[in-house]
């Protein structure tokens, strides 16, 4: 086992793995900006490294200030958390080649899933259903008019290098396509230097399902059920709950066996999320992520297990703990993420936190970094702290968020949480009742 481990991360993500690290009697190395000097997993880190100032390029993204890190504390292995060099190939054969550890899969693996060209095609190979769409990529509007007209409208125009929500348009009928196809493409160039884009038949109503795996990388995998995450904003996840309140146990095996054999057939390590939009009993394969996920906590609560743990110990090559025949549901767990955002506009709102309580008791996980009288930077992503509630069932899991979000004060910055004080009052959600579409024509007519 490694004693040393690093974290390329800031963050509640951080503080996670921080955590797990320390249960497991590793030291653990913090990296962070200027702007991060007082930052809680500066503090609860065994050791901190200073790596740049506050732009992300020159500190939490820059590859030559975090092996230096590695190499001056001794750290045997680094882990990335979820965004900044989580998914960054390059990053991961560097970190090979400085004969250090990764604590994920390999590099050639996220290459792979990284152009969703690429993954698509690999997970039909592999026998797992697609959504209809282009062979691969569009590069002309006379072969997209020829593509959209096979697969027929709405189409949706997605960069092969996307992420996080950006990237895609859609074209309802024929006189949309110029204008949709011209600015995806310029805009994937802008956001991922890539101007690569393919089409896809644009799903009317279909919840985001996503599937969690895990893989030895020898070979043997597991499925860890899934995850709905069809509550979204501008494709960004809000609210995520599992299990899925559509699935049934025959259909989890079902698309979980396909998965887990996927990723074993390619002999892939670590965690790993395949996505996939559901609709009418149909999955199809949207990406994967080779990483954890933000909203990992939730399969953790309900399966029992420490999924960052888990992660380490492939990554130092011991084996699989995680065995199919025990993996069992129990219960049902919701995670709401809360964001320092001003709404209705959902701006970001950084600043001082003058009053911060966190909620507790049975069945409540709180992920954040924050603390009373801390500062939050501009310069980062606004997510501020995951509340996740594990109960019984679903109506006493959306009790118990109730009651947690009730307990919860953070004064000093706005924040997200009155949107999920009135999400939890819906009829739709008590009953389940939403697609990915839900939230943002909720949105418009509140
Ligand atoms: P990203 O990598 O940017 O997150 P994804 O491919 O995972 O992009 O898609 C993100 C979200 O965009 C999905 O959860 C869904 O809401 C929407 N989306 C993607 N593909 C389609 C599609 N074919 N039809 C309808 N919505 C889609």
């Amino acid at each position: 086992m490694f004693e040393k481990i690093l974290i390329a991360n800031r963050g509640e993500i951080a503080l996670r793995v921080i955590r797990a690290a320390k249960e497991m009697g590793i030291e653990t190395v913090a990296v962070h900006s200027t702007a991060d000097s007082d930052a809680m997993h500066v503090r609860m880190a065994d050791e901190a490294i200073c790596i740049g100032p506050p732009t992300s390029n020159k500190s939490y993204l820059s590859i030559p200030a975090i092996i230096s890190a590695c190499e001056i504390t001794g750290a045997q292995a680094i882990h990335p958390g979820y965004g900044f060099l989580s998914e960054n190939s390059k990053f991961v054969q560097i970190i090979e080649d400085h004969d250090l550890k990764f604590i994920g899969p390999t590099a050639e693996h996220i290459r792979i899933m990284g152009d969703k060209i690429t993954a698509k095609e690999t997970m039909r190979k592999l026998g797992v259903p697609c959504v209809p769409g282009s062979p691969g990529e569009v590069d002309s509007l006379e072969l997209a008019y020829e593509i959209a007209e096979k697969i027929g409208y709405p189409i949706i125009i997605k960069a092969t290098a996307g992420g996080g929500g950006r990237g895609m348009k859609v074209a309802t009928s024929k006189s949309e396509m110029s204008d949709a196809f011209i600015t995806a493409r310029s805009e994937a160039n802008s956001n991922f230097g890539n101007p690569a884009v393919y089409l896809e038949k644009y799903l009317g109503t279909p919840r985001h399902i996503e599937i969690q795996v895990f893989g030895d990388g020898a070979g043997n995998a597991v499925y860890l059920g899934e995850r709905d995450c069809s509550l979204q904003r501008r494709h960004q996840k809000v609210f995520e709950e599992a299990p899925g309140p559509t699935i049934n146990n025959e259909v989890r095996q079902n698309i979980g066996k396909v998965c887990a054999e996927a990723v074993a057939s390619i002999n892939y390590a670590g965690a790993g999320t395949i996505e996939f939009l559901y609709e009418n009993n149909e999955f199809y394969f949207i990406e994967m992520n080779t990483r954890l996920q933000v909203e990992h906590p939730i399969t953790e609560a309900i399966y029992g297990v420490d999924l960052v743990k888990e992660q380490i110990r492939i990554a130092a090559g011991l084996p699989m703990q995680l065995i199919q025949e025990n993996l069992k549901v129990s219960g049902h767990a919701i995670e709401v993420r809360i964001n320092a955002e001003k709404l209705p506009n959902f701006s970001p709102c950084p600043g001082k936190i003058t009053q911060f309580h966190a909620p507790g008791g049975l069945g409540v996980r709180l992920d954040s970094a924050i603390y009373d009288g801390y500062v939050i930077p501009p310069y980062y992503d606004s997510l501020i702290a995951k509340l996740i509630v594990h109960a019984e069932d679903r109506p006493a899991a959306l009790s118990r968020l109730k009651r947690a979000l009730g307990e919860l004060i953070v004064d000093g910055v706005d924040t997200t949480i009155p949107l999920f004080n009135s999400l939890l009052n819906n009829e739709d959600i008590i009953k389940g009742n939403y697609n990915i579409h839900w939230l943002e024509n909720w949105l418009d007519k509140s």
